[in-house]
């Protein structure tokens, strides 16, 4: 499976900054055929910045879209207009959007299955709040949340889709999930996955998100079904998110599937 990893530039950026950013990034990334990389910057900056990045690997992709195909819908962007600007990914479920916009499971879902419409995949994000962790619910909420969100998404549809697992309490704290917490989660994800797609749940990327840093990232990727990571913070300046996204997995983990360290 290739690792993916994710820059969400959130609403961060001025357009000079984006673009700044998005070239620094493409001239200095090292070559990394074994995985892929995007950046997520805001919609405005969207065109600016696939032509910093034109002739480099870096793929673009939206914070988000709209769960019509076209329409009056004031303010909203379809997966075609993220198609048009050159995405190949966008976010959905982002838990800012859930909990700052009041976005549901529901809506998610619709949205996930309109960014499949559009050939575009799907990043569709889950996490637990503090309270639910501390209460021991965190499996049962994320697992409902992740049936709930993905609602309507065809198996045939499995492979191109990706979970980005970030708690809530870790998303621009400075505390990260530990690297056995984070895998026991994306094993419990994969368990959930399996239960919707069967076998095809093991094609499905689950990349985790939560104050990753240069620091943790290494030991992150080392751990067993974490198949990427989402990063916020750390993605706004090039030299650290290049050096996120030239993460080194620990030798023990280059069986992926089978060898992988668990948590
Ligand atoms: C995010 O919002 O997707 C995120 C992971 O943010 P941060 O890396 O800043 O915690």
């Amino acid at each position: 499976m290739t690792p993916l990893v994710v820059g969400n530039w959130k609403m961060q950026m001025p357009n000079l900054s984006a673009v700044t950013t998005a070239r620094r990034i493409a001239q200095t990334l090292p070559p990394l055929p074994d995985r892929e990389v995007a950046v997520a910057p805001p919609f405005t900056s969207l065109g600016p910045v696939a032509q910093a990045l034109e002739g480099s690997p870096v793929l673009l992709a939206g914070q988000d879209l709209f769960w019509e195909d076209e329409g009056p819908y004031t303010g909203e962007i379809s997966g075609a207009m993220l198609r048009e600007a050159g995405a190949r990914y966008v976010l959905v479920g982002h838990s800012e959007r859930r909990h700052v916009l009041g976005e549901t499971d529901q809506m998610v879902s619709l949205k996930a299955q309109a960014a499949l419409r559009a050939s575009l995949r799907p990043i569709v994000c889950v996490g637990e709040r503090q309270d639910e962790r501390v209460a021991g619910r965190h499996e049962a909420i994320v697992g409902e949340m992740l049936l709930r969100s993905l609602a309507g998404v065809a198996v045939e549809a499995a492979s191109d889709i990706v979970v980005g697992y970030e708690p809530v309490w870790a998303i621009g704290t400075g505390f990260a999930a530990t690297g056995a917490d984070a895998a026991e989660m994306h094993a419990c994800i994969r368990d959930r996955l399996r239960t919707l797609f069967g076998a095809k749940a093991a094609d499905i990327r689950i990349l985790y998100g939560g104050s990753v840093t240069e620091q943790n990232i290494d030991d992150l990727m080392s751990r067993h079904d974490i198949d990427g990571a989402l990063v916020g913070g750390a993605s706004l300046q090039a030299p650290s998110f290049v050096r996120i996204a030239s993460f080194q997995r620990s030798p023990s983990s280059t069986s992926r599937g089978g060898g992988g360290v668990r948590g």
